[in-house]
């Protein structure tokens, strides 16, 4: 967006890879406000230092977004900090991989429940739905704000070997539009990403190089490489930005064509 972005973002799986490059993408477009929030805080502590290098004012919160308490907390102290939410971006998210008949229905359970609970606007839509003048988030002044969910390609498509994924991601997309038509009135829109293979952590490890090898060879991802976890990123910032103020429960793919194969 050539426009610059105010307000704060609030991002959850900030530690790495495509919430790192999310964050750093914000900052690039002049957000100065940053609520981090991740499970694990060597990564945290890592976005943080470079963020408030760059002169950005952080919160930073350890916190494990599959734990309803724990999102509760998030929301409140990011509240508590700055006031307000202004795009928050879900990117926190696990793959369990697994042959679909050695899956655990229990799995598919989980991990479905913990790509949901990611979702802290439940709380901030509810805080910027009231009305009395303590509510320090004024709904007001705060008649504006973007949701941006991780889904994936495996939020429309199944690829074998991830059912609890694929499960889970399907979920993420259905949330979001659900939000979506239900919070358009409050001026919050709610969309997903639908990255393809990425080369982030969570693929470019001994477990999935293989499968990343795979899927990212020209007949399967027509771009013939994995994107970067800053081309997702770019996309996030567009979605969250004014120029995007028409996107609402959508899902923007960004795969390099693997979907389109
Ligand atoms: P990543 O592993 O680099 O980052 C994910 C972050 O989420 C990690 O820092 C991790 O600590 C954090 N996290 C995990 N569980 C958490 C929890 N319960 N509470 C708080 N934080 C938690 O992965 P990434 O590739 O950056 O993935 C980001 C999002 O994009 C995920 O939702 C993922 O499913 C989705 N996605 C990734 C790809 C890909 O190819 N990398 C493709 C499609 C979708």
């Amino acid at each position: 967006p050539s426009s610059a972005l105010t307000g704060v973002a609030f991002i959850t799986g900030a530690g790495s890879g495509i919430g790192a490059a999310t964050a750093r993408a914000f900052a690039a477009k002049g957000v100065r406000r940053f609520v981090l929030v991740d499970l694990v805080p060597a990564g945290l502590k890592a976005i943080d230092t470079e963020l408030q290098a760059g002169g950005a004012q952080t919160a930073v919160i350890a916190a494990d977004v599959s734990k309803e308490d724990d999102v509760k907390g998030a929301v409140a102290a990011a509240v508590q900090t700055f006031g307000r939410i202004d795009y928050a971006v879900n990117s926190a998210g696990v793959g369990a991989l697994g042959a679909f008949l050695e899956t655990p229905t229990e799995e598919v359970r989980e991990q479905t429940a913990q790509m949901l609970k990611q979702d802290p606007l439940a709380g901030w839509v509810r805080r910027r739905g009231r009305t009395d003048a303590s509510d320090s988030a004024d709904p007001k002044r705060q008649q504006r704000g973007s949701i941006v969910n991780l889904s994936s390609v495996l939020g429309t498509v199944a690829v074998p070997g991830v059912p609890a994924y694929v499960a889970s991601k399907h979920a993420v997309v259905g949330l979001a539009k659900a939000a979506a038509v239900e919070h358009a009135g409050r001026g919050v829109r709610t969309n997903n990403i639908a990255p393809g293979w990425i080369d982030t952590p969570m693929t470019n490890n001994e477990h999935v190089a293989a499968v990343l090898e795979a899927q990212t060879a020209p007949g399967k991802t027509p771009a013939g490489r994995a994107g970067t976890a800053e081309e997702v990123a770019d996309v996030a910032v567009f979605l969250s930005s004014t120029e995007a103020s028409f996107v609402n429960g959508a899902t923007w793919i960004v795969d390099g064509g693997f979907t389109a194969l």
